[in-house]
């Protein structure tokens, strides 16, 4: 029992950090205490750049006054609501703004609470589309190597990041993975996508010739993978993945999560590519990270496929305590609101070139075997230190924090930036001129 509240701001042991060396960190902490437009604050009141905003997430920049008085309000009126058997009108109101945002014919939603859960309901929805249509024998799943769709069993399953499949034993069955499209021998220093490997797409093919193609219920890609560092698609391969998909009846699930709400200057990968998949998962953006919340949209053929048996039934046996909660519903709107005001889904086009040629300018500088770039989204990938990978990229991530003010994200010997799109040349030209000294200081 607590009988008196007990403040210890300085021990730092209770929390387990989520994908953090938490020995290391805790013998020297970064506490962000403070956020606003392009710019974090630290607890020792510095401004630090933000350059992959937050974590891929703040697309709008931080603290945006029409998406604060949104959760604020909606605080203050309707606090929670159950979302089985029961809804309230932002829940539809949203959806609906959505669906006029997502490619034609993607026109419903099912909210989930991070990008995780949207995986594993865009998985759960795929296989059980077959099994509605009476085609329960499409049952396997595929993924590709280098591919993150989260962290929970379905995401890692199908996900190709080996730390995060590695410790938790027997995952999915079912689930094939095709290669990565990442290629430095032919496509390093690429501008946009990369010339070379479009024939990769055809793994899919390969795959399913493999296990006969009426048992592949469908095959999740990023359109750009990002966490996994910026692995980009070659030119024509994702309308390649579509036609396969299209021969064999395989359905095509796009991991929009950090592709979708103007990262590559449309509204979703699918209009920048011009492809649609037949689900599409989403989240970070979609709230511009203030509230958890999740959207996976289904073309019309998957929704209508489940809306035959009884009217009394339920359709689809998933869903989450917090799916469409309030709080996130009105963060969402105020955030669709601060990007359809500023025009932010499209600014990502109007500042591609400028960004491509500051990402590309970094091409030369000690230890860099390439830069690339796509929307608003660029990379250096950094030459390993012989038996000590990460070593390099995190000493750089490092240096950026502590002695430049600048924030950037790393995945093995990879550097990634994705700044909120409010991001103006100057911001982009002060990324360049820190990460010019940071890399040409490492060792
Ligand atoms: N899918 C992709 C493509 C992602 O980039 C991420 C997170 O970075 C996820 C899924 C998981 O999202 P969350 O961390 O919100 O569960």
């Amino acid at each position: 029992m607590l009988d008196k509240p007990v403040s210890r701001p300085n021990d730092l042991s209770a929390y387990w950090m989520p994908f953090t060396a938490n020995r290391q960190f805790k013998r020297a902490p970064r506490m962000i205490t403070g956020a606003d437009g392009m710019h974090y604050v630290t607890d020792d009141g510095r401004q630090v750049l933000d350059g992959i905003a937050g974590l891929w997430c703040v697309n709008a920049g931080h603290n945006r006054p029409k998406i604060v008085e949104a959760i604020q309000t909606q605080a203050a009126t309707l606090d929670y609501a159950p979302s089985f058997q029961m809804a309230h009108p932002r829940a539809f109101e949203l959806a609906t703004r959505l669906a006029d945002l997502s490619p034609d014919g993607l026109d419903h939603v099912f909210f989930t609470n991070s990008g995780s859960e949207s995986v594993e309901t865009a998985l759960k929805m795929a296989l059980a589309y077959h099994r509605a249509k009476g085609d329960g024998g499409r049952f396997r799943l595929i993924g590709r190597e280098r591919g993150y769709h989260g962290v929970n069993f379905g995401g890692i399953s199908v996900g190709g990041i080996v730390a995060n499949r590695k410790m938790f034993g027997t995952l999915l069955t079912g689930v094939d993975h095709m290669r990565h499209t990442h290629d430095l021998s032919r496509n390093a220093f690429a501008r946009g996508e990369p010339e070379h490997g479009i024939e990769l797409a055809d793994d899919l093919l390969r795959i399913a010739q493999l296990h006969d193609p009426s048992t592949i219920a469908a095959v999740i890609v990023e359109p750009v993978a990002g966490s996994a560092g910026v692995l980009l698609p070659p030119k024509g391969y994702l309308k390649r993945l579509r036609e396969i998909c299209d021969e064999h009846g395989i359905l095509l699930i796009f991991d929009e999560v950090i592709t979708g709400y103007g990262r590559l200057g449309t509204n979703f990968g699918a209009d920048y590519f011009g492809v649609k998949p037949d689900l599409m998962t989403t989240a970070k953006g979609l709230t511009n990270g203030t509230v958890p919340m999740g959207a996976v949209f289904a073309a019309n053929h998957i929704h209508d496929a489940f809306m035959s048996g009884p009217d009394h039934m339920i359709e689809f046996f998933h869903g989450y305590t917090y799916s469409a909660h309030p709080l996130a519903c009105a963060a969402a709107l105020g955030t669709l609101d601060t990007y359809a005001e500023e025009g932010l889904l499209s600014r990502g086009a109007e500042m591609a070139d400028y960004w491509a040629d500051a990402i590309h300018s970094l091409k030369g500088l000690p230890h860099v075997i390439d830069t690339r770039n796509l929307g608003l989204i660029g990379a250096v990938e950094l030459e390993p230190i012989a038996g000590a990978p990460t070593k390099r990229a995190f000493s750089a991530f490092l240096d950026a924090y502590h002695n430049h003010d600048l924030l950037i994200r790393t995945t093995g010997d990879i550097i990634a930036f994705s700044p909120p799109l409010i991001i103006e040349k100057e911001h982009v030209d002060q990324i360049v001129d820190r990460m010019t000294k940071v890399l040409t200081a490492l060792d």
